[in-house]
C-alpha cells in the first residue's frame, strides 16, 4: 500500500539491541521460516539483560536462532506454556516472578528444580512436552570458581531465602559446602532454605558472619533504586580472608560489596552468576558450549 511504512524485524530491533551495524540479523536466515524462538518469561521483564546475552551469542556461533522477552502476568503462567508447546518453542528462560508457577507448568522436572522449587529453564524435547530445570545453582558455583573459590569443606552463609537463595544452598551444599548458614529476616523460609543443605545446613545470625568463609547476598536489598548503599548486614562484620557475593546484578557495585571490600574482602557481583547460568541453558537448548566471554560483555553492556 503506497505510503505503507514498511519495518524489517531484525534481532536488533525485536530484542536484545543494540547490536553492531554490521552484525545486524546475521544469524537469522532470509526467509525465516527455519529460525527458532527462544524466550524469557517474567514481570516485569523489560529490563531483563537475557536478550542481549542469549542473541549475542547466537550471532556469535551463527545459529539461526533469535531470543526475545515476554511480559507475562501471574495469572497467565500456564497459558503461556501452552502456547510455548503450540508454537515448538526452542527454549524457555524463566525470572521473577515465575519460577515456581513454572514448575507446577512443565511437564517434568529435573531433580534439582524440583528440590529447589523453581524453574529458571525451560527446554523442549523431541516429543513436544517441556522439562524444566534450574541452572542458578550451577551458574551460581561456576561464577565461584571464576573466582578462585572451591565450597568443598568451607562455611558459607547465605543471606535470604527465596528462590535464588535456594538455589545457591542447594548448589552449595552439593559441592561439599562443611556448613551452609542461611540469615533471613523470615525463620520460617530460613529454617526450609537450610533444609536443602542437609546436615550441612542451619539457621544462623549476624554473629556468625565473622567466622564464615563465604557470605552470599540473595535478597535484593542493594538492587538499583532500593537505596544506593543499603546492605542487607553490617558490612564492618566482613573482612580479610573471605569472599562476600552480591547475586544483585545492578549497581555492578552495592553497598555491601563497597563496605566488605574497604573492610578488607574479597567482593564479586552478580553478573558472573547471571552469566553462567544463561550459559548452561543456552548449551541445553542448543547444544552447542556457550560463548561465555561473548555473553559476559553482551550483558555487561545492557547493565551500561
Ligand atoms: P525472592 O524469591 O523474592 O526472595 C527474596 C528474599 O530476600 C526473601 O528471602 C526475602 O525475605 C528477602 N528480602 C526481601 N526484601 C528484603 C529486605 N528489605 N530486607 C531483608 N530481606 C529481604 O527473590 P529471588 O528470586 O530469590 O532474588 C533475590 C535476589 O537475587 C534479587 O536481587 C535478584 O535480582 C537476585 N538474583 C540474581 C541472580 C543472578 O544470576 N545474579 C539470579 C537470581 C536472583 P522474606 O523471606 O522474609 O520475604
Amino acid at each position: 500500500m503506497a505510503g505503507t511504512r514498511v519495518l524489517h524485524i531484525t534481532p536488533a530491533n525485536a530484542a536484545g539491541g543494540p547490536y553492531p551495524a554490521g552484525a545486524r540479523g546475521a544469524a537469522v536466515n532470509a526467509a525465516g521460516v527455519h529460525t527458532r524462538v527462544a524466550a524469557v518469561i517474567g514481570s516485569p521483564v523489560r529490563h531483563s539483560l537475557s536478550p542481549a546475552m542469549h542473541n549475542a551469542a547466537f550471532r556469535e556461533l551463527g545459529l539461526d536462532w533469535i531470543y526475545v522477552a515476554f511480559e507475562v502476568p501471574p495469572d497467565s503462567v500456564a497459558a503461556a506454556f501452552a502456547g510455548a508447546r503450540a508454537l515448538g518453542i526452542g527454549g524457555l528462560s524463566v525470572t521473577i516472578p515465575h519460577k515456581a508457577a513454572a514448575l507446577a507448568a512443565v511437564d517434568e522436572a529435573t531433580a534439582t528444580a524440583t528440590a529447589v522449587g523453581a524453574v529458571n529453564t525451560v527446554v523442549p524435547r523431541a516429543d513436544g512436552s517441556l522439562l524444566g530445570d534450574n541452572t542458578d545453582g550451577a551458574g551460581f558455583l561456576a561464577s565461584l570458581a571464576e573466582e578462585g573459590f572451591d565450597p568443598s569443606g568451607r562455611v558459607c552463609a547465605v543471606i535470604g531465602a527465596g528462590g535464588a537463595a535456594r538455589a545457591v544452598v542447594h548448589a552449595l551444599a552439593g559441592a561439599g559446602a562443611a556448613e551452609v548458614v542461611v540469615m533471613n529476616r523470615t525463620r520460617g523460609r530460613a529454617e526450609a532454605a537450610a533444609a536443602l543443605a542437609g546436615a550441612a545446613g542451619r539457621v544462623g545470625a549476624a554473629a556468625d558472619l565473622e567466622r564464615v568463609d563465604l557470605v552470599v547476598n540473595a535478597t535484593p536489598v542493594g538492587l538499583a533504586g532500593s537505596g544506593s548503599d543499603a546492605s542487607p548486614v553490617d558490612p564492618r562484620l566482613l573482612g580479610p580472608g573471605q569472599l562476600v557475593v552480591d547475586l544483585v546484578p545492578n549497581p555492578a557495585v552495592t553497598g555491601l560489596m563497597r563496605g566488605a571490600r574497604e573492610g578488607g574482602a574479597r567482593v564479586a557481583g552478580g553478573l558472573g552468576m547471571l552469566v553462567h547460568q544463561g550459559a548452561a541453558a543456552f548449551e541445553l537448548w542448543t547444544g552447542r558450549q556457550a560463548p561465555i566471554g561473548v555473553m559476559r560483555a553482551a550483558a555487561a553492556r545492557a547493565l551500561g
